[in-house]
């Protein structure tokens, strides 16, 4: 008999190995038996597990993150073709994002995570054909952090989830999807262009991610005074306003509703702000509008078309690498925040990017796209 494949599975927790006891969802006493639920899987792949956590994902933080990461990271030469993640879909773009940092733009094997909308025991629900599913794509030459969802593979940092019953849980509002899962695992050819074989170096592995982020979602109407006393708190290292449309920020009426002031008075005490959008980051890179011009010419950082998830991700990696770098006296504090600007504008692992029109009218060998890409 030939060899199977190996691959090494990540149970965290989620939906996709919970039980139902008085109607109430919860993690299950002992996860081991997990892969009961799909004895198929022996026909075609060798799995062996491993179990950091067992949570509803709600509860997952960025130390959970880290775990994660340094579990697979030292499993990475022990003969697995991939890894797959099973991981409640609530904050499975969140993980996906840190994983795609910590392991960087050399990552040279799969991590697929998936989950489900429906517990193990609904017979017609999607836990076990999502673990299937994703243990396939983790034999796949498809080197990138991507969830395996339904009938799509999506790049793991440009995933937001879109619905919480229905069985196509995520979107990818800003590139398309990596592979369908049809008859085959179809990949598309737009996959492999950021990361041509020959661009695989060793993995330059960095899981760390700050603490101290405080995300605002703006309302008509918030006054930005009584952020001022959190934000210029110690524990306060950086911020995110969640801001409306293309990143636009309140820039009228001074001295009460307008941002303006408040963006020049945090970053000038040495705090960053990142503006993301409380809107499927769409194919709009910058926003050309007047009120989004003043909060970045105040100081904001935009994100361009990351989701807010990837850039929340990116601003706590960021942060850390950066205070690393102080420490460590590659760069002086007093540029702490052009660094962190400049880290947080740079491409890093495919989480920002062009246009979706750009993407769905180019062809895979157009040379131009593939100098937008790189
Ligand atoms: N609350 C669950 C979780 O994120 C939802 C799910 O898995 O679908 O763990």
């Amino acid at each position: 008999m030939p060899e199977k494949p190996r691959i090494c599975l990540v149970y965290t927790g989620g939906t996709i190995g919970m039980v139902e006891e008085d109607g109430v969802l919860r993690p299950p006493d002992n996860p081991e038996d997990f892969l009961d639920m799909a004895p198929e899987l022996r026909g075609f792949v060798d799995v062996d597990t491993c179990f950091p956590m067992n949570k509803d994902s709600t509860n997952m933080n960025p130390r959970d993150w880290e775990r994660i990461a340094r579990e697979i990271h030292k499993r990475r030469n022990d003969g697995y073709q991939g890894f797959v993640v099973a991981h409640g879909t609530d904050t499975m773009h969140f993980t996906a994002s840190a994983l795609a940092f910590a392991f960087g733009p050399n990552l040279n094997f799969p991590i697929v995570l998936t989950g489900a909308q429906t517990h193990p025991q609904v017979l017609h629900g999607d836990a076990r054909i999502n673990l299937i599913r994703a243990c396939k794509v983790a034999l796949e030459p498809l080197a990138e952090v991507s969830i395996c969802f339904g009938d799509f593979v999506y790049r793991g940092c440009r995933a937001q989830k879109k619905d919480e019953r229905r069985f196509d849980a995520f979107e990818s509002p800003a590139f398309p999807p990596l592979a369908y899962i049809t008859e085959t695992i179809d990949i598309q050819p737009l996959a492999q262009l950021e990361r041509p074989p020959e661009m695989a170096g060793e993995v330059n592995f960095r899981p760390h991610f700050s603490d101290g982020v405080l995300q605002v979602s703006l309302i008509p109407g918030l006054e930005p005074d009584i952020l001022l006393e959190s934000v210029l708190a110690s524990g306060c290292k950086g911020v995110i306003l969640q801001s409306f449309g293309a990143g636009n920020v309140p820039d009228r009426d001074a001295g009460e509703f307008s941002f303006e002031e408040f963006i020049g008075e945090v970053v000038g005490r040495g705090k960053p702000i990142i503006i993301t959008s409380q809107f499927p980051a769409g194919s709009t890179l910058y926003s050309s509008y007047a009120p989004h011009q003043t909060a970045v010419n105040a100081g904001a950082i935009p994100t361009g078309n990351m989701t807010s998830a990837a850039a929340a991700v990116k601003f706590r990696w960021v942060l850390s690498l950066v205070e690393r770098e102080i420490q460590s006296g590659v760069v002086p504090i007093g540029q702490r925040v052009q660094r962190i600007a400049k880290l947080m504008e740079t491409k890093t692992v495919g989480e920002l990017g062009p246009a979706t029109v750009e993407l769905a009218d180019s062809v895979p060998n157009n040379v131009e796209l593939r100098r937008v890409l790189r």
